[in-house]
């Protein structure tokens, strides 16, 4: 793989101004650069989802515009913060074994754990490892210039662990890291209980942003040259604007979409109980909202459906499904499965199987259940064994591979638009991912794509990619 962002953006014609590692691109606010530094340097070390990634960019922002300074190494660091996961319990013990790595660098740097971990630990960070100074978890991301103040002034075990709450985080700046493709938190938190899930626990209830906040975002992006942004929530569908204009997330993604300069509207991720006809009209009838979508099933099977509390039977998933496939565009599909949920037998395990052939997925994030603190399934019976567990993933692998080897086979011949996201020198080849999300590779004889949507004729596929030349 090449380093998809290793060019800054403002190397990117016409998008000068957001220089990924320290630019604002909240336009109409005091650009961060006017703030004179405070002499103290940070560096943020983000584990697990998109969310955690857009959270450290906002995080960030909130620095920069105390006046620290970011570095691309905890080496050079007076602050390191992790912002962290505990999604799974591997995500979870590699941030203790980073933060016992950190046990002699306090106190010349200052230690932060963020997030999903700081939240489900709390305090008991501060006796497994004492040289941290800052426990915070998302839920009060909007308390941090405060709990900064603290740390600043030499505070110790200084923690924002409210999860009772109704507020989002709003931030005056954002650092964006991603050059071509900008995010939008609209809601977060979550009010569904799955029974394998920390992030009720972790991220504390819904609550979604005012459209007006959302809306003016998106425009402050497009001003600063972003044509694609993809709107974040662990149920992003579940929107519903607070303010009294009262969209609903249809609503808003009509007017996102109707953004000048906006070429491309993404979102993130779709819960299938809120995934309602209305949402593929609208993908089908609006070019600028992407023909991809990213709806976890996590099981072809009703009652292990029911044991996850996931609010739909495999019938019900299928029928969304029908929706979509009977769209007039042509949409890609992706999942996220989990095998080896406790009670799950060979033939609930095979259901899942023949859900991913009746679906045809373009991608699916597969995973062994992990079990996790104060969720309901860790009491559940019957665990699986781990051993078969590794099993049926590598199975359920090998058939996903097998589908998207012949979806991809398909696309042999035909056009699509890309945007150019990424360039590998060795291989003179250009990235981008077309509207449906998936991944090109193409030659051209241009010297600077950067940025750029061009149109690639697709001449070879394999599972994960497909490959071509861009039609001048
Ligand atoms: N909110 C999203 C949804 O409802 O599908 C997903 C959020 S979660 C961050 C991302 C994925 O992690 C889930 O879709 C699920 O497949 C997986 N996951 C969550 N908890 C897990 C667990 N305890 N064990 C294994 N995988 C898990
Ligand atoms: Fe977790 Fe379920 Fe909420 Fe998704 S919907 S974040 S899987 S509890």
């Amino acid at each position: 793989m090449s380093k998809t962002f290793d060019i800054g953006i403002e190397t990117l014609a016409g998008k000068p101004q957001a220089a990924p590692q320290a630019s604002s691109e909240e336009a109409g606010a005091r650009d961060v650069s006017t703030i004179p530094p405070n002499g103290k340097s940070f560096y943020i070390e983000t584990f697990g989802c998109q969310m955690n990634a857009h959270d450290s960019e906002k995080v960030a922002g909130v620095l920069l515009e105390r006046g620290y300074r970011a570095v691309d190494s905890l080496m050079h660091a007076d602050l390191v913060l992790y912002n962290t996961c505990s999604i799974r319990e591997k995500a979870a013990q590699k941030v203790f074994s980073r933060l016992g790595e950190m046990r002699y660098a306090a106190p010349r740097k200052v230690i932060g754990v963020l997030g999903c971990l700081a939240q489900q630990e709390g305090e008991e960070i501060f006796e497994r490892a004492p040289w941290v100074s800052l426990v915070c978890g998302s839920a009060s991301y909007r308390r941090l210039p405060e709990l900064m103040a603290q740390v600043e002034e030499g505070g110790r075990r200084v923690s924002g662990l409210d999860l009772d709450t109704e507020e989002t985080f709003e931030t005056e700046f954002t650092r964006r890291d991603n050059p071509i493709r900008a995010y939008i938190t609209i809601i977060e938190g979550c009010d569904y209980a799955c029974s394998y899930c920390v992030v009720p626990h972790t991220r504390g209830p819904e609550r979604s942003r005012a459209s007006d906040a959302v809306l003016g975002e998106a425009r402050r992006l497009a001003d600063h040259g972003y044509s694609e942004i993809q709107l974040l929530g662990q149920t992003v569908n579940s929107y519903r604007d607070p303010s009294p204009r009262g969209l609903d997330f249809v609503g808003l993604l009509r007017e996102v979409a109707a953004v000048e300069g906006i070429r491309r509207v993404r979102f993130t991720t779709s819960h299938p109980n809120d995934f309602h006809r209305a949402i593929v009209e609208a993908i089908d009838e609006i070019p600028a909202l992407c023909d991809h979508v990213h709806l976890p099933v996590q099981s072809g099977s009703t009652p292990i459906l029911r044991a996850m509390r996931r609010t739909y039977t495999r019938d019900e998933y299928l029928e969304k499904i029908s929706w979509i496939h009977a769209a007039r565009r042509a949409f890609s599909i992706t999942s996220d499965v989990i095998v080896g949920f406790p009670g799950e037998t060979e033939q609930d395990f095979e259901e899942t199987l023949t859900l991913l052939d009746a679906v045809g997925y373009d991608g699916v994030f597969s995973f062994k259940y992990s079990p996790r603190p104060n969720t309901a399934a860790t009491a559940m019976p019957d665990a699986v064994l781990e051993e078969e567990k590794s099993r049926r993933l590598a199975i359920l692998m090998e058939r996903q591979r097998q589908i998207q080897i012949a979806r991809n086979e398909k696309l042999v011949g035909a056009t699509f638009e890309v945007l150019v996201d990424g360039r590998h020198e060795s291989r003179d080849q250009w990235s981008g991912r077309t509207s449906g999300n998936r991944l090109v590779n193409f030659t051209s004889p241009r010297q600077s794509l950067l940025g750029e949507y061009v149109q690639v004729r697709i001449t070879r596929a394999s599972a994960n990619s497909i490959a071509g030349e861009q039609v001048i």
